[in-house]
């Protein structure tokens, strides 16, 4: 952007007078920036699903004579709805977070249950290409926060994994408490992610390889609503790969007996 905005201001100094110029690209103009951009994404990748919608409709109907190419066209269809309900929720959830209108409540959540629920959402999807979900001991570690929006992002990063998985592979989760940190970390032996991208996986619409991404029904928004979600809890989320032997994903909490203050509930907002 190599536009500038420029405020002028006079002010009086001793016996003169100044001319001040300052750049008021404030943080406010940065996210107004970013929504558009968020605005201008968000229509792209809408047209892909309902530029099928549209076709695949008119084949329907010029196919209503033929039962099998009407019932290929009516699961292409199903699909691709399907896939433009999971792109408008995240949509939804992402800007939700962004907008930091979720506010983690400051209810006790146990980290053993998110991880549990998050591998529940996902064994159908392993077990259909014969991934096993090894999880190891439990933690015991507690941390304040929204516990649907926390097995959110864990579910995530698992489905990540097994999405980008070979068959027959081995996706590790794993939970631990140390120094007030819990760290819930999720291993596979997928392709991995090259260096560059990796520091970029956590943009929205952000993808390495776009043809694998949509073959696996992703929408482009799964990392950066993990991430939203970890920072609204005052945590973090890095990656790590090797490309070619599988990639890393952590999430690091603060422990709930750590959190000197809890983080503010809605009612405490308002
Ligand atoms: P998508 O819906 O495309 O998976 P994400 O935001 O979840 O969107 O991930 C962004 C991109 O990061 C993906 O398109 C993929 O290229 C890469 N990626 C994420 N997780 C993994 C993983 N476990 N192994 C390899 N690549 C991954």
């Amino acid at each position: 952007d190599a536009t500038i905005q420029l405020s002028v201001r006079v002010a009086r100094l001793g016996s003169r007078y100044i001319l001040l110029l300052a750049d008021d690209r404030t943080e406010a103009v940065r996210l107004e920036q970013m929504r558009r951009d968020f605005v201008a994404n968000i229509s792209h990748e809408l047209k892909t699903p309902i530029g099928a919608i549209t076709v695949l409709a008119e084949a329907l109907e010029s196919a209503a004579d033929d039962p099998d190419q009407v019932r290929h066209f009516s699961a292409r269809l199903t699909s691709e709805a399907a896939r433009l309900a999971r792109l408008t929720q995240d949509i939804i959830d992402l800007s939700r977070l962004q907008a930091a209108e979720i506010v983690p409540h400051a209810e006790r959540v146990s980290i053993d249950h998110v991880v549990a629920s998050a591998v529940d959402e996902n064994r159908v999807l392993a077990e259909s290409r014969n991934i096993e979900l090894a999880t190891g001991r439990h933690s015991h570690a507690v941390v304040f926060g929204d516990e649907s929006l926390l097995t959110t992002a864990v579910h995530n990063l698992i489905s990540n994994a097994v999405r980008y998985s070979p068959d027959k592979s081995r996706v590790g989760i794993g939970t631990r408490l140390h120094d007030g940190v819990v760290e819930i970390t999720v291993t596979d032996q997928g392709p991995g992610i090259p260096a560059d991208d990796l520091e970029r996986v956590f943009e929205r619409f952000y993808r390495v390889d776009q043809a694998r991404s949509r073959a696996t029904g992703g929408t482009g928004l799964g990392l950066a609503i993990v991430k939203h979600a970890v920072q609204n809890h005052g945590g973090e989320v890095r990656a790590w790969s090797k490309p070619g032997s599988g990639s890393t994903f952590t999430i690091r909490l603060p422990e709930a007996e750590h959190i000197t203050t809890p983080p503010l509930t809605p009612a405490a907002v308002a």
